[in-house]
């Protein structure tokens, strides 16, 4: 079987710098035009040899670790009587900030997680801008989180549970890719929504009423 390094580009990606891939079977890329490749992934070598996983997969498996340590955050908060809301910062695989809710400690309604985070990591990394890092944050931004996004100009978000009535990264609307803004963060969205929003569900259905 002949086998070669080629590029994978998966259509949603055409455009996109292409992510390096592992081994496939050169004989199953198919060129359809100049700027899309289709190649289908070939069965072998077995997907646990760590040079064969593609790096989407890794960077999801990264997702739900850094994902966690938010959630952690947000139960801490929860259970100081915060919503419970977690967010982190990550820059190099590093965490720099991990930071929850914390309206009802500092009587100060923009205390929320994401500015808060955003606000530790600048202290952190010594700089207004977060060029390089990705916010992980347990519930959709609102519009003042969304907005402190923007100006401190992060590469990525990930957030987790959807928010109907307050969320502006494509529930109410969409800041972070709004086509007028000069800079528009890359978002992944749902990531580990069930457990981010049966924290907050469980949260209100114990403190709050209705
Ligand atoms: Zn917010």
């Amino acid at each position: 079987m002949v086998r070669g390094r080629a590029t994978l580009v998966v259509p949603q990606m055409a455009g996109r710098v292409p992510p390096p891939c592992g081994i496939i079977d050169a004989r199953r890329v198919i060129h359809l035009s100049p700027t899309r490749v289709f190649a289908v992934v070939t069965t072998m070598p077995p997907p646990r040899d760590h040079r064969f996983l593609e790096p989407m997969t890794d960077r999801a498996e990264l997702d739900l670790s850094y994902m966690s340590v938010a959630l952690a955050a947000a139960r801490a908060a929860g259970a100081g009587g915060e919503v419970p809301v977690g967010a982190v910062v990550v820059r190099g695989g590093a965490v720099v900030a991990a930071e929850a809710n914390a309206m009802v400690a500092q009587r100060d309604a923009t205390a929320h997680a994401e500015v808060r985070a955003i606000r530790a990591a600048q202290a952190v990394v010594g700089d207004a801008r977060l060029s390089g890092c990705t916010l992980y944050v347990t519930l959709e931004p609102c519009a003042m989180c969304a907005g402190a996004i923007v100006l401190a100009r992060l590469d990525r978000v990930v957030f987790g549970a959807w928010d109907d009535k307050a969320g502006m990264v494509g529930s109410v609307g969409d800041l972070l890719r709004h086509p007028k803004l000069n800079h528009r963060p890359e978002v992944a969205g749902g990531v580990m929504a069930e457990e981010c929003g049966a924290l907050l569900r469980a949260w209100f259905a114990t403190h709050r009423e209705g």
